[in-house]
């Protein structure tokens, strides 16, 4: 999608602090990290949310968590993935991403 920030990303029009890349996906640091370890998993291809993703990407995402957690160094202390979803789930970029924090034990509940 033209006017999409992480299309713009994975294209390259936009620089990112890449971690990880592959034919399906780039995992970029956040740009306002909001703990020590704060990447985005990002599929290539635009999908605005969740709810529209192709399950063979989910669980090719799912597959490769293992792989990324590690070279985060977050493999053994544990981690968190977020999905925000839609306006009340606070999505600010309508191209689905998941986030992985870590670094920290995190707080909970996050509101
Ligand atoms: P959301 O609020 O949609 O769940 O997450 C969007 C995330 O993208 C936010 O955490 C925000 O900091 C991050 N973000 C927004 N624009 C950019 C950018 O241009 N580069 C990077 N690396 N992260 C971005
Ligand atoms: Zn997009």
């Amino acid at each position: 999608m033209s006017d999409c920030i992480f299309c713009k990303i994975v294209a390259g029009e936009i620089p990112s602090e890449k971690i990880y890349e592959d034919d399906k996906i780039i995992v970029i640091k956040d740009v306002n990290p909001g703990a020590p370890v704060h990447v985005l998993i990002i599929p290539k291809e635009h999908t605005d949310n969740i709810l529209h993703a192709p399950s063979e990407l989910l669980l090719y995402i799912q597959d490769k968590l293992e792989e990324i957690v590690k070279k985060l160094g977050v493999y053994e202390d544990g981690f968190r993935i977020v999905i925000n979803t839609g306006v009340d789930g606070g999505q600010s970029v309508n191209h689905l991403h998941f986030h992985v924090l870590g670094g920290k034990t995190l707080g909970w509940p996050p509101c």
